[in-house]
């Protein structure tokens, strides 16, 4: 056992430490009072570990405490206070739309613009013809008319913001008539009924689960009480078997001959026809504005591929209507939001969208390019000795509530470690620098590179390279 007293007169001071060359260039990144209170942290609970004899053998040098050890702990500390919270991370869960990780990312082409926006002055509210006062809208809204042939369109900071600031606008006090089959819950937090209630519209339920007729909503059509007629996609399930739902454009038929407005909350809504990439179940806003709802909303960061937005379109009346609610101000999207959205939307002016766009890049990457990315990750890593590996053949996932039931077939890197569990694995690879997230399944990690961009593939590797010391496995 190593004396007591000895390691105490060994602990260094706080006023040599700060002499300490290493400790002394933090100064540089942050305050000395920061670094100061880290040092008195160490030292208190290296103090502390002495008298209760627990001392990790890593701060100790045969009978003596290492110094350098002690240091090199500070500075971690210190570095590690000053990391970013949000940051980047790769994605191999293969997940495309995965909300805990951000959603939709941004394109690269995009990027600069967003830069530009963010640090100078820009023409956010201002008219630079008319050399006067503009809107913020004005910058998207023609983009989204030519784009999906609306008369109108807002846009607010996310769908669920979106739904809300319709209902309040136009069914405020008044009944909205939604199928049973459609009182959708999306990610725990958004709910029909809910979002309703904080509108202040009065939620009329019709129909079941499974069965909703046209005659369900004809009766529930009140001309004194009723607001509007709500139809939901089903973004993250789907009902089978015995049922039966409205259609758009019937229930567009009943709003009109009855006077009241027909809205449709899209979820994803994508502007580009997936069936060519086998992708048959997801509604496009096309086909919700041929069937002439008067309102559409959608989320900016789901199938369309941009920033954090709920898009509103539709007939101009009920525009008009929602940019003068004191809401819309509440709601109002930012600078940089409204740059990323821009310059997602004008690549939806170009033919070639789908490389452009990463979001549907990985929806519709084939499985021979999959075969590839799984390949240079396979023979990066299939010589290590500490794990097996194989190519198989799995499934990716959109997610972000589209498409549930749509898999898309993908090559996928199985490894299974040989001294140490998966959990450890696991851990390991998300706790690297870039912390590589992983989907485990039965007792291996699965790689699906499906969402891994080419640039990350190499970093992917040397993390599972790396991952031997690390564990501190003896081979
Ligand atoms: C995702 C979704 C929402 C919520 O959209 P956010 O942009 O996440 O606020 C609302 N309704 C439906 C049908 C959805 O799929």
């Amino acid at each position: 056992m190593i004396e007591q007293t000895k390691l105490l007169r060994n602990l260094p001071k706080v006023d040599e430490l700060l002499h300490n060359e290493q400790i002394n260039r933090l100064m540089s990144k942050v305050s000395r009072q920061i670094v100061v209170k880290v040092i008195r942290d160490k030292i208190d609970d290296v103090r502390q570990k002495i008298l209760n004899d627990t001392v990790d053998q890593s701060i100790l040098n045969q009978e003596e405490l290492d110094i350098d050890a002690i240091i090199k702990e500070i500075v971690n500390s210190v570095e590690g206070q000053n990391e970013m919270s949000l940051r980047k991370v790769i994605n191999a869960t293969g997940t495309i739309l995965h909300t805990n990780l951000g959603r939709a990312l941004i394109s690269q082409e995009v990027q600069r613009h967003l830069c530009e926006i963010a640090s100078n002055y820009t023409t956010l509210e201002y008219d630079v013809e008319a050399g006067k006062r503009g809107t913020r809208y004005a910058h998207v809204e023609k983009l989204l008319m030519q784009l999906t042939g609306a008369e109108a369109a807002l846009v607010v900071n996310n769908n669920a913001a979106a739904v809300m600031l319709i209902l309040s606008t136009i069914a405020k006090d008044k009944e909205v008539i939604v199928s049973r089959g459609e009182l959708v819950e999306i990610g725990g937090s958004f709910r029909i009924p809910e979002i309703m209630e904080q509108s202040g519209a009065v939620l009329k339920e019709v129909g079941t689960t499974n069965k909703t007729h046209f005659r369900d909503y004809s009766h529930a059509i009140d001309m004194e009480k009723t607001g509007a007629l709500l139809k939901v996609h089903t973004s993250n399930y789907r009902i089978m078997g015995f049922t039966d739902e409205v259609g758009l454009k019937e229930l567009a038929e009943l709003g009109k001959a009855n006077g009241v407005p027909v809205i449709h909350d899209l979820g994803s809504g994508s502007l580009v026809e997936l069936k060519e990439y086998g992708i048959f179940d997801e509604p496009t806003v096309k086909e919700s504005i041929d069937a002439e709802v008067d309102i559409i909303s959608f989320s900016g960061d789901k199938l369309l591929g941009g920033p954090q937005a709920g898009i509103i379109i539709g007939k101009k009346e009920w525009i008009n209507k929602m940019k003068k609610n004191p809401l819309t101000r509440a709601l109002r999207i930012d600078k940089l939001t409204l740059a990323a959205l821009e310059g997602t939307l004008r690549l939806y002016l170009s033919d070639d969208v789908t490389s452009r766009i990463p979001t549907l890049k990985m929806m519709t990457e084939t499985k021979e390019v999959s075969m590839l990315k799984a390949e240079k990750v396979f023979n990066g890593i299939k010589n290590c000795q500490h794990i097996q590996v194989q190519l198989i053949e799995g499934f990716s996932q959109i997610g972000g509530g589209s498409l549930p039931l749509h898999q898309l077939p993908s090559w996928i890197v199985e490894i299974k470690p040989i001294h140490y569990t998966v959990n450890e694995l696991e851990k390991v690879l998300r706790e690297g620098s870039i912390p590589v997230i992983t989907r485990i399944h039965k007792d291996a990690i699965l790689i699906d590179t499906r969402t891994i961009e080419e640039e990350s593939i190499g970093y992917v590797i040397d993390a599972i390279l790396e991952t031997r010391p690390n564990l501190g496995v003896n081979q």
